[in-house]
């Protein structure tokens, strides 16, 4: 939705007193998180997430939301809060704070952990950190915080209150309300029912599952099709999910550990998510259990769990490798099993289904969401939503984090219980909460804000039409082997054109630049593939362009040896 409310203009003055709610990125689309509320002249930001790019997008690597109409008020920021540390909700911090480095964060000690990593990354070392937990209150200038337990896919999760002159808002985050989660941390319905005591004004609630009936299945009802699978699987055992289903991963470890078989984690991210989560007490690993994945080969296979990224197909990801016969050390045998313990995101199916494919056709029993009872959402079903709107009884509702349809449906399950002002809003669309009423009250720009490389925003809508086009005319696969032991390129880089004739030897002049991008990349701390991958595109993608007047699609593989 690039165009909602056309009839819109520019909001007015917000009155004294009054708040002001501007999403800049979550309503219309599952995924770039971020919210900015006003009082008297201050600014403050929950959430700031990225949105990954679909394949109408080639050559994007991110979408930030659209930092536009705050630009020229970063100075006004008082803070930004960050619910929980998914993708979708911390990814773009780094791009923030890069145009103000000071910003206060304030997060739980998980998504502040999770956080940091990424800031390193972005070697953004002068931050401003304010950890909290549930039941704390903070203030920053005139917003006064509180921080209320939710139930997520990930550990750690809160909704945030938020107390002005103007009233009092509650935003869940992302939420479910798991009665019986392994953590023991239940969504904490007793701090909702006091907040509605005194009177919610305004209530942004989670509308990811508005549309499915009923309440979300709780996480402890897959163990036993995981149990299943250990217990009938004598060969190797993969299990894919998020690196950052800290859960997911416990219950694995835990069926490895009754079963007699060691762990692997397969996939930069996952190797160093579990870290941080065990490290910090939120994964509670047995001793013993975890080995180094270059190890498993000297183990019988019955004696075996990988656990990988690369639930989603992600073309580069451990998994997919695997399922096409290129992973380095891990090669399917007929009888493995592969478990895809994960959603299957809308707009992934063909890359899922590919990787399925492939496994199968090596020999491997898959057993995924489409045979198994292998996954369950992180997110409120209706019937989660209908008890929370009865418990809180807000004033004003506006649902947040969806598609149109799934905003809609959950300011249908609002009204179904009584409330009578839900304001659906857009992308842009500011709504003001004034005397107890929350209306909408004009539009301000807010687009998309595509990352290429490491350029921010130059990529243009039109410009993506234009790499639409000439993608047609062709694609480069650059591949190049780093040796993971002493960080340095071990082979390549071998650069194979498809779709438009380059003459012999075009790309020798290129080769050197890479190996050298690559090399200084893993020596400023590149962490992961993907930053290498950038770094291979960016260095081939200039060239192309400047010496040849050509933009062919990039396709960087890193291999590790
Ligand atoms: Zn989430
Ligand atoms: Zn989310």
């Amino acid at each position: 939705m690039s165009h909602p409310h056309p009839e819109l203009t520019e909001p007015g003055k917000l009155p004294k007193g009054g708040l002001r709610v501007t999403p800049l990125g979550g309503l219309g689309e599952v995924g770039r998180n971020m919210t900015v509320f006003e009082y008297d002249g201050r600014l403050l930001i929950v959430d700031c997430g990225v949105l990954f790019p679909e394949e109408q997008q080639p050559g994007v690597d991110l979408i930030l939301p659209d930092f536009g109409p705050i630009r020229d008020r970063l100075g006004d920021v008082e803070a930004l809060v960050l619910t929980h540390g998914h993708e979708d909700h911390i990814g773009a911090t780094p791009y923030l704070l890069r145009e103000r480095q000071d910003i206060p964060l304030v997060g739980s000690e998980l998504t502040l952990a999770l956080l940091g990593s990424k800031l390193r990354e972005h070697r953004l070392r002068e931050t401003v950190q304010h950890k909290v937990r549930e039941g704390d209150t903070i203030s920053f200038g005139p917003f006064e915080l509180e921080f209320v337990a939710v139930n997520h896919s990930i550990p750690d999760a809160l909704a945030v209150a938020i107390r002005t002159g103007a009233g009092l808002v509650l935003h869940t985050g992302d939420f479910k309300m798991d009665q019986l989660p392994l953590d023991g941390r239940i969504t904490d319905l007793r701090a909702f029912a006091r907040l509605g005591e005194e009177g919610v004004d305004l209530f942004l609630t989670d509308s990811t599952n508005a549309e499915v009936p009923g309440f979300t299945t709780a996480e402890k009802k897959i163990s036993p099709a995981i149990e299943q699978v250990f217990r009938e699987s004598d060969q190797r055992i993969i299990v894919a999910c998020f690196a950052s289903h800290v859960h997911r991963v416990q219950q694995v470890l835990d069926s490895a550990v009754a079963h007699g078989r060691k762990v692997a984690y397969v996939g930069r991210s996952m190797v160093r998510n579990m870290q941080i989560a065990s490290d910090l007490g939120y994964l509670h690993v047995p001793e013993d259990v975890i080995v180094d994945a270059k190890e498993l080969a000297e183990l019988p296979p019955e004696k075996v769990v990988m656990v990988s990224t690369g639930s989603q197909g992600e073309p580069m990801s451990a998994l997919s490798r695997i399922a096409n016969g290129t992973h380095n050390f891990v090669h399917i045998e007929p009888g493995d099993t592969v478990l895809l313990a994960s959603s299957l995101i809308p707009g992934n199916e063909n890359s899922v289904y590919r990787v399925i494919n492939g496994l199968a056709r090596l020999g491997a029993n898959v057993v995924h969401k489409g045979n198994a009872l292998v996954h369950v959402s992180g997110h409120a079903s209706a019937g989660e939503l209908l008890y929370c709107y009865n418990i809180v009884r807000p004033r004003n509702v506006m649902p947040v984090h969806g598609e149109v349809r799934h905003l809609l449906a959950n300011g249908d399950l609002a009204r179904q219980t009584g409330v009578e002002s839900v304001v659906y809003a857009e992308d842009g669309v500011v709504v003001d909460l004034i005397d107890g009423k929350a209306e909408i009250a004009g539009k301000v720009e807010c687009g998309y804000v595509f990352v290429d490389g490491t350029t921010v925003g130059d990529v243009t809508e039109s410009e993506l039409k234009d790499r639409r086009i000439l993608g047609e005319e062709g694609f480069v696969s650059i591949i190049v082997v780093v040796d993971s032991v002493n960080g340095t390129v071990a082979s390549g880089p071998e650069i194979h054109a498809r779709g438009h004739a380059w003459p012999d030897n075009a790309f020798d002049p290129i080769k050197q630049p890479i190996v050298k991008a690559v090399n200084r990349a893993i020596s400023e701390g590149a962490t992961d593939t993907y930053q290498l991958q950038q770094a291979i595109r960016r260095t081939f993608g200039r060239w192309v362009s400047s010496t040849h007047r050509r933009r062919p699609m990039i396709i960087p593989v890193v291999i590790e040896a």
